[in-house]
């Protein structure tokens, strides 16, 4: 098999090698051989790209007119449309998602760049009514020099996240993706480069965390970073930000509560959750993890959703008819074997998987996996397996519901089933997460901010909300009147 080669960085408009000579293996979880070598930026390459996107600060980029940022993020759109099966196909690769899923998602990112285009002229302050003798006024300036740090799971789709928001507000950034996956990000920079974006706007250099991503966020000319990761991590971040009380908005975990009441639409609510609870092989931070089910169908309900999900095709990320590929990491599949282990250990009744599918001696390929009777206070129901391994738990009244969804340290996503209007609105205001669905699960688009409570994160994505965080709010105040200024010290 052939290995392909990314032996530069992009910096500065220009393709370079990296300062060290040293390459990222990427491999390939289905067949778990190396199918890219790509070049792994240290803390010089870091230093190099956040200078380059400060020079791009005074340049062109930070003179041109708000409608011609939007108009180079159309043109990215359009790039991202015209190039989206061959993307698609680097993204099933690296990453190990269904080739179904990752021309979507290419088709998505590309939706990401058109909404925020539209916003890059509608970026405006305010007039303060101050009164007469004064005219005041807020204006947004862009935050800087963004540093954006990406996970593995859903890499073009998170880059277009940040990247489109953070260029629409005029700001330049650097992007470090996932050392797991690093090749799409590459493969967007030539779409930047093909799009016209002036040099050192975009930088995007692929290096290990504790490398290249520690130096970014330590960076003293970084102004911002947006992190999507674990908690952890963004613990690390937090601290070697606060050096030089960076801005930042961080994207984590999520353990997300699925509830459905006896009174819903048990057909509808039961399609959602087999693809909410397994899409992407559970490696999604909005998963529909927890289900509880109120105790009048509890049974038929677990029954039948453990049917649909052993039915879930376990397939070659490239064949189209694959609706969940390998985990993209060994590590990855050794974590979700020791969740499973743990829930059996428990006595958490298995109702399906638990083991590796049939038919694929090679590759991090795992069975689709349901545990009914889950404890709401154990491991598996409170940490983040990021794997397939849906829990299923009972609950008697609306307030049980409630208090088991937000007995979690996260709070990204929940949603709810139910034909009860009143308590649609009571249940959605209730749950602690930054979304709340009702009636359906995790809605994602552009205009809908997304992001959580408590340790799911800080600041929000998408959204116009967005925005807030890639500006800097600057207030000018300028004195009209004609008189003499007083003089306090005059006496
Ligand atoms: P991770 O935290 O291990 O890594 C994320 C990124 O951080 C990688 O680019 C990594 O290189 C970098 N990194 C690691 N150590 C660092 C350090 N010390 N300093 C700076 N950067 C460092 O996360 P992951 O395993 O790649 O992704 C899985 C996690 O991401 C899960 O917890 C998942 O829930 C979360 N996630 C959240 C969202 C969301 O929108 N809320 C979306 C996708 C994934």
């Amino acid at each position: 098999m052939e290995v392909r080669e990314y032996d530069r960085l992009f910096i500065g408009g220009e393709w370079t090698a990296a300062h060290s000579g040293r390459v990222i293996e990427s491999i390939d979880p289905a067949t778990e051989a190396v199918w890219a070598e790509v070049a792994e930026a240290d803390e010089h390459d870091i230093d190099r790209a956040v200078a380059a996107a400060r020079a791009a600060m005074t340049g062109p980029w930070a003179s041109m007119p708000p409608a011609q940022r939007g108009a180079l993020l159309l043109r990215l759109a359009e790039l991202l449309r015209r190039d989206a099966d061959r993307l698609a196909e680097i993204e099933s690769r690296d990453n190990g998602k269904p080739i179904r899923d990752t021309r979507g998602e290419m088709l998505r990112a590309a939706d990401w760049f058109t909404f925020f285009a539209g916003a890059a002229d509608k970026i405006r302050g305010a007039e303060v009514p101050v009164g007469a003798q004064a005219h005041a006024y807020t204006r947004r300036q862009p935050v800087g020099v963004v540093g954006a740090i990406l996970p593995w799971n859903s890499p073009i789709s998170l880059a277009s996240w940040k990247l489109a928001p953070a260029l629409a507000a005029g700001n330049a950034v650097v992007l470090k993706p996932a050392e797991l996956t690093p090749v799409s990000a590459l493969e967007l920079a030539k779409l930047v480069a093909e799009a016209g974006f002036p040099a050192g706007v975009v930088n995007i250099v692929p290096g290990y965390g504790g490398v290249a991503g520690a130096a970014l966020a330590a960076h003293p000319d970084v102004d911002k970073i947006t992190f999507t990761g674990e908690h952890r991590t963004a613990q690390k971040i937090m601290a070697s930000a606060a050096g030089t009380l960076k801005r930042i908005s961080f994207e984590c975990g999520g353990k997300s509560p699925y509830l459905v009441f006896a009174d819903a639409d048990l057909d509808r609510a039961l399609t959602v959750a087999v693809h909410s609870a397994f899409r992407s092989t559970g490696q999604s931070c909005s998963l529909a993890s927890r289900v509880f089910v109120q105790r009048p169908v509890y049974e038929e309900f677990a029954t039948r959703l453990a049917e649909r999900a052993a039915r879930i095709r376990v397939g070659l990320p490239l064949d189209p008819k694959t609706h969940i590929g390998p985990h993209t990491s060994a590590e990855q599949l050794a974590k979700t074997r020791s969740y499973i282990d743990y829930g059996r250990d428990a006595g958490f009744r298995l109702l399906c998987g638990g083991g590796r599918p049939d038919g694929f001696e090679r590759g991090y390929f795992i069975e689709p996996t349901v545990f009914a009777d889950v404890d709401n206070t154990s491991r598996l129901a409170q940490e983040e397996v990021f794997g397939p391994v849906l829990s299923v738990l009972p609950f008697d009244t609306e307030d049980d519901a409630v208090a088991m969804a937000n007995d979690t340290r996260y709070g990204l996503v929940g949603g709810l089933w139910t034909s009860d209007v009143a308590r649609a609105h009571r249940v959605a205001a209730r749950i602690e997460t930054g979304l709340v669905s009702v009636n359906t699960f995790r809605p994602i688009l552009p205009a809908l901010p997304y992001g959580g409570f408590k340790m799911s994160g800080i600041g929000r994505e998408n959204g116009l909300e967005v925005l807030d965080d890639y500006t800097e709010t600057k207030a000018v105040y300028v004195d009209l009147s004609t008189m003499e200024p007083a003089d306090p010290f005059r006496d």
